[in-house]
């Protein structure tokens, strides 16, 4: 027999915590017999004192057995279950193309995903911008869908790791969000209740990264990847750039139909492809629908070529109650600003940096994202025709096109974007879009 406060005493003294006794206190969380002032104790002692990767994988666990761990068994999928997860960014769409293009391989990929988080975008608010499409389907459906359609993008439900969600709403509140342990349990947790076999994990680095250095972000990439793997899910970390918006565009809508012009082959924004290809090819290794990277990326290739990929991602809107014709007539679905024209920097110059946080948050200021939980979204407004990092500012060439409601607004959104945007005569130097792997085999 455990006490709560004894958990605590051990982990403020310095010792590792016990499976059993990490168990107990989560189990405790889930079942309202830890208080929330326990809760706040346990979280700040993990701050000061880390935990070792063993605490972390019993951690994970146990916040992942609170309540339902889906069992896709009975479902008759033909292919692997492979998923993809990404710390969040502005502009990162690559959801969106990423579980078609892997289901048009012969993959499965029932993605449970969330909403926009501060600056970053979240990929259910992109979703809800296409008229019908239901993001809180009943089991039977989010399982029917993926099976037919080989994807499935989804809202969380209230019964996947509940723990999570008391200990993330009291850690929101008492200054330990910031902690890799704690992180890398309620990214898991939730992830490996959806009952995957294997997982690609997106971690971001730079300007729009929610960890603040490229250090720290290879520190947090490290802990999944030991701690998924730990914990029995297959799981590679990729490390990718958000010192600039990936896509061409940052909003609802507009990410929207760039997502499917990118699968139609109607447009596609260079970095977007690498870092979708990147993932997407992982996703195909470790699901063993291809041997290596160049077989992965000729299978991708060949989808996004013969239209399977769109047809994918036509028949998961259509399954999900969405329009039958979407991918053929999307500008007749999506919802568009009343005025739509671009913003030109100060002066002229060469794009030297961008503060990709700023540019999420003058998102959420159009009213494009949320700034508390009970705001209601614009879908229409945003940024499309994004100038990148290296590209030359002019009166030809714009910062970007404003997506705005009013005059008021797209000037509020030019002042912000010309405030995070460094036009200048300095030299640039160039990053990558995708920095590194980090695969179970590198950290033994
Ligand atoms: N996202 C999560 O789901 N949990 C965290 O702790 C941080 C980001």
């Amino acid at each position: 027999m455990y006490l709560p406060q004894e958990i605590i005493r051990k982990k403020r003294d310095g010792h590792e915590l016990s499976a059993e006794e990490i168990q107990f206190f989560i189990q405790g969380v889930a079942k309202d017999t830890v208080s929330e002032g326990q809760i706040a104790a346990f979280a700040m002692t993990i701050f000061f004192n880390e935990m070792t990767m063993n605490e972390r994988i019993a951690l994970t666990c146990a916040m992942r057995d609170s309540g339902m761990v889906i069992d896709w068994s009975q479902q008759g999928f033909t292919g692997p279950i492979v998923d993809k997860h990404s710390t969040g960014g502005v502009g990162d769409v690559t959801s969106l193309m990423l579980g078609p293009m892997v289901a048009a391989c012969g993959g499965f990929v029932p993605m449970i995903s969330g909403r926009g988080l501060g600056h970053t975008g979240g990929t259910l608010d992109k979703l809800e911008s296409i008229p019908g499409y239901n993001i809180t389907p009943s089991n039977e459906v989010f399982g029917e869908v993926t099976k037919q359609a080989g994807v499935a993008i989804i809202g969380q439900t209230g019964d996947l790791a509940p723990a999570d969600k008391r200990v993330y709403a009291t850690r929101d509140i008492t200054a330990t969000v910031d902690n890799i342990s704690l992180i890398t349990a309620s990214i898991l947790s939730k992830k490996l209740a959806a009952g995957l076999e294997s997982l690609v994990m997106d971690v971001k680095v730079g300007s729009g990264a929610f960890m603040p250095t490229y250090e720290q972000s290879e520190e947090l990439a490290e802990s999944i990847v030991a701690v998924a793997n730990g914990a029995g899910t297959n799981t590679t970390a990729i490390l990718t750039d958000m010192n600039q918006v990936l896509a061409s565009s940052a909003g609802n809508a507009v990410e929207v139909r760039e997502a499917v012009r990118f699968l139609t082959g109607e447009y596609r924004n260079e970095r977007l492809y690498q870092v979708t290809m990147a993932l997407c090819s992982e996703m195909l290794i470790l699901g063993q629908l291809a041997k290596d990277a160049v077989e992965a990326t000729a299978m991708l290739n060949q989808v996004l070529d013969n239209g399977k990929a769109a047809h994918c991602f036509n028949q998961m809107v259509q399954g999900l109650g969405g329009p039958a014709d979407f991918v053929e007539h999307y500008d007749r679905y999506l919802p568009k600003a009343e005025i739509v024209k671009p913003v030109y920097a100060q002066q002229p110059g060469t794009v030297l940096s961008m503060d990709t946080r700023a540019i999420g948050m003058a998102v959420v200021a159009m009213g494009g994202g949320r700034r508390v939980a009970s705001d209601l979204i614009d879908y229409a407004v945003g940024f499309d025709q994004f100038i990148q990092l290296g590209e030359q500012a002019s009166q030809d060439k714009p910062l970007a096109m404003i997506h705005a409601r009013d005059e008021a607004q797209w000037q509020q959104a030019a002042e912000a974007l010309n405030a995070a945007i460094t036009v200048g005569e300095g030299r640039y130097t160039a990053t990558p879009c995708v920095y590194k792997h980090i695969r179970a085999e590198d950290l033994a």
